[in-house]
């Protein structure tokens, strides 16, 4: 049966409901220009809407209010600090022009009654930059779609973009997309359209082209986050930079089975102002036990605590890996991609108090293992001994006494370790014992994208624009390399921003 297609037309349409497609189609619509949003999830967020909500700038009014002096110049330098090794790779031109475009975006989601606390230290920032969205990030989702559906933007939720329409001479005239029940859909534009799907963390085809099979078959972090952006901008003629270019594999904790309170709040702009100058009056303290369960739901354990003597096991009970080395690549092989650190009490009391933490954001807050006790009880467990460890996790208990015994004999010089670890601490003997996990590995995000100009319009090999084609957000990193907090959020804000003013503006009418 052949149903008939859905046709549309608009001045500009969008491609991704998370961050950036989101800001790109308020400001389309902010210049009057009629918008469609297609979204292929059900809901709108995307990555965007399951991060912690930071961003990054310089020039804010919560820097000014604390009289921190910043420029972005400074900014721009930092961020060469933050992943030196990478920033030969990095598109000099285009970053120093997000520095200085972030703050206007900062300024521009304060005036959409968004609320932030901060400024937060990271170094190597030379001065205190990030702003945590309050109560998280679906907060910019909730203001962005409230804001976009205000100004008479259309979104389509359960549409999956398929085909952009391109015209034998190189021009985007617009997209085809799958509804609900398989419906054809076409949305035919005049000014142009913006790619923001996100990125390829979880798109297997795109990976297998650009990175090694054992780090391609990593699964990422959002599932929907498949790369569909790339493809499309590729078919029309794009070119793609830094695709080999990504954030993890990491080990992480699996995420709680409920969300923690913070991300439990309504992300409605009312709570926001009200809770905005309440988190930024929140002492210390406080602040740092909220910024504590972030950090034991998201971050990953320090690789410290390996060399420091844990071990890992697989629900067998048996190491299959030297833990020191690159076991984000070797998790992802083992029964259900799961893996545990195994602790004794010794280690535990190690990682009890500075400097030796299991989870950090740098310079902001620590997590120790007490953390884990108290905060996560869900991916945390404590036995008298080895043998009721395994049991209270459902493992053999032989087999788990057996795989701990055989490494104390290697960690104490005894025989040479069935791993290959040659890096030990002591042995782990003294009880009570500690499994924490299931941990997982996953690629967190991916920094390749389109290449694209200051106009965010998307560029051909040769350099020259395609049409009435933009990307943002991770769609259109277009070769810069922004590895610290905040800055993902800040880029895909900011170039969604401009890429929807200059769509609806007609700026990339000439190609
Ligand atoms: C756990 C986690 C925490 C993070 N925390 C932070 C943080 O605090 N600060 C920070 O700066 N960065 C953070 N990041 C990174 C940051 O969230 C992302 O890089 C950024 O939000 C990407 O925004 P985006 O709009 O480009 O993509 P997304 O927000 O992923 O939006 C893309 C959208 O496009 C949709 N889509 C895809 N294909 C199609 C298609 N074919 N048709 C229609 N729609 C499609 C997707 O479903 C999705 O909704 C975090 C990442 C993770 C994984």
């Amino acid at each position: 049966m052949t149903t008939a297609v859905r046709n549309y037309s608009a001045t500009v349409a969008v491609i991704g409901g998370g961050g950036a497609g989101l800001a790109a189609a308020v400001s389309a619509a902010a210049e009057g220009a009629s918008v469609i949003l297609l979204e292929k999830c059900a809901t709108l967020g995307g990555t965007t809407g399951v991060a912690i909500g930071s961003y990054t700038t310089s020039g804010s009014p919560f820097q000014k209010r604390k009289g921190i002096e910043d420029s972005p110049v400074l900014h721009d330098e930092d961020m060469s600090l933050f992943a030196a090794h990478r920033d030969s790779l990095n598109n000099a031109p285009l970053r120093r022009w997000f520095a200085g475009e972030a703050p206007a975006t900062l300024d521009w989601l304060l005036s959409l009654g968004l609320e932030f606390y901060g400024p937060s230290p990271e170094p190597p920032n030379r001065v205190p930059r990030m702003h945590n969205v309050v109560p998280n990030a679906k907060a910019y989702i909730a203001a962005l779609q409230a804001k976009a559906l205000a100004l008479g933007a259309r979104i389509l939720v359960g549409h999956a973009v398929k085909r952009l329409l391109v015209t034998p001479d190189g021009l985007v005239t617009g997209v085809e997309a799958e509804g609900p029940g398989g419906r054809a859909v076409r949305v035919a534009v005049s000014g142009g359209v913006v790619l923001a799907a996100g990125d390829y963390s979880n798109g297997l085809a795109v990976k297998r082209r650009f990175l090694p099979e054992e780090v391609a078959g990593i699964e990422g972090i959002n599932p929907n986050s498949t790369g569909d952006g790339h493809v499309l901008a590729e078919q029309a003629g794009a070119a793609l930079v830094n695709m080999e270019l990504i954030y993890g594999p990491e080990l992480r904790f699996v995420a709680p089975p409920r969300p923690p309170f913070s991300q439990l709040l309504p992300a409605n702009p009312l709570l926001a102002r009200l809770m905005g100058p309440a988190v930024r009056a929140l002492p210390r303290i406080a602040l740092n036990r909220l910024l504590k369960r972030l950090l034991v739901t998201w971050q990953h354990p320090e690789t410290a605590l390996f060399q420091d003597g844990a071990l890992l096991v697989n629900q067998r009970g048996e190491r299959f890996c030297d833990e020191t080395a690159r076991p984000e690549l070797d998790v992802p092989r083992q029964p259900e991609k799961s893996a545990w650190i195994v602790l004794d009490s010794v280690l535990a009391q190690r990682y009890s108090a500075w400097p030796h933490f299991v989870s950090t954001a740098p310079d902001i807050a620590y997590a120790y293992v007490g953390d884990y006790r108290r905060l996560r009880p869900d991916i945390y467990c404590e036995a008298a001994s080895i043998e009721d460890l395994a049991r209270r996790k459902e493992w053999d208990p032989a087999r788990l006494g057996q795989t701990v015994a055989a490494y104390n004999r290697a960690a104490g010089g005894a025989v040479p370790d069935a791993q290959g670890r040659t890096r030990f601490g002591p042995p782990l003997e003294r009880p009570p014992f500690i499994a924490l996990g299931p941990l997982r590995s996953w690629i967190v995000t991916t920094e390749g994208g389109v290449r694209i100009d200051q106009q965010m319009r998307v560029l051909d090999p040769r350099g020259q624009p395609i049409a009435n084609l933009f990307a943002a957000g991770s769609n259109g990193m277009g070769g810069i390399v922004i590895w610290g907090h905040g800055l993902h959020i800040a880029w895909a804000l900011t170039s969604g921003r401009v890429a929807g003013r200059n769509a609806a503006r007609g700026v990339g009418a000439s190609g």
